[in-house]
């Protein structure tokens, strides 16, 4: 099969990574999870006490920071400037503040920049909000992934229980709602999907078929 771009956006929690790394892995194409981009900048700007607030100081920080990728068996490892921060960056305090730093216009130029550079790879998943609209425009086939409310946050409970966070059911539902919101009303490339994207319910879909239905589109994208 001819090397292709896959772009796949979506709301928090909709099983964007999920599906991408099976895809990737099964296809040999490199994942690119950009959700980590912006959870490593908010982790370091958290850490370094930097406001997430000031659009400035924070695009000042993220061009100092080299943020590399290392593709595992099982999954993907992050790390910035060599420091690994794979699980750090999936701390809730980290999942609270990224929709606040990712609103910032000279933040985004900046992320986008790095993340068009792994566009030129052939072979590449890529999963985000912006990939379809902004980051991968020419995408060969562009997915826009959602499940109901609910759903994802029945799906990120049972991923924090297995590592040990522990969440309040309603809680997590409203931050999820949070983010949402954050992300599909901000001014600039906000969370929305492509006009040539496919939309994909994953509401009561297992990993599986999931996986299944985006092969289907990706067939019929290549074959037609
Ligand atoms: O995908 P994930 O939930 O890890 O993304 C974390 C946050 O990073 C999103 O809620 C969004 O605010 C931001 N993000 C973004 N653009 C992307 C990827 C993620 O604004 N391409």
């Amino acid at each position: 099969m001819k090397k292709i771009s896959i772009a796949i956006d979506g709301p928090a929690s909709s099983g964007k990574s999920t599906v991408a790394k099976l895809l990737a892995k099964d296809y040999g194409y490199i994942y690119i999870d950009t959700g980590a981009m912006y959870r490593a900048l908010t982790y370091i700007a958290l850490k370094k006490k930097v406001d997430i607030n000031n659009e400035t100081a924070l695009d000042n920080l993220l061009k100092k920071l080299s943020i590399t990728f290392k593709q595992e068996e099982n999954g993907q490892r992050i790390f910035v400037n060599k420091k690994e921060v794979t699980n750090d960056i999936r701390l809730p305090n980290v999942t609270n503040n990224v929709s606040t730093l990712s609103v910032h216009k000279k933040v985004r130029a900046t992320m986008v920049k790095l993340q068009k550079n792994y566009g030129k790879h052939d072979g590449l998943i890529m999963d985000g909000r912006d990939i379809g609209t902004v980051v991968l425009p020419n995408a060969q086939v562009k997915i826009f992934l959602v499940a109901s409310v609910l759903e994802r946050a029945k799906r990120r409970f049972k991923e924090n229980q297995k590592k040990g966070i522990l969440t309040d059911f309603d809680t997590l539902k409203e931050e999820i709602k949070q983010r949402d919101f954050l992300d599909s009303t901000r001014k600039v490339s906000p969370l929305m999907q492509a006009k040539d994207a496919s939309l994909l319910d994953t509401t009561g879909l297992n990993i599986a078929e999931a996986v299944e239905r985006i092969k289907k589109i990706v067939n019929e994208k290549i074959n037609n």
